[in-house]
């Protein structure tokens, strides 16, 4: 059932199952890029330092429970 694909950020194989969004796009040929769930993480983790802005805050939704 699982498929097996290579992060393209760790490089490290992981075997990706349909409980994952990502399995449908790989196993139909969509994508072959992959990125595991840690560097999903840690790339929005990245993001947010990069910019200093919490994502939350970046929703419009929520802007006026912080002013
Ligand atoms: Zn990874």
């Amino acid at each position: 059932m699982s498929i097996e694909a290579n992060c393209m950020t760790c490089r490290k194989l992981f075997r990706v199952t349909p409980s994952e969004p990502q399995y449908y796009k790989l196993k139909s040929g969509q994508t072959k890029l992959y990125v595991c769930k840690d560097c999903a993480a840690s790339l929005k983790q990245e993001a947010v330092q990069t910019t200093g802005l919490d994502p939350a805050l970046l929703d419009p939704n929520k802007d006026d429970k912080f002013f």
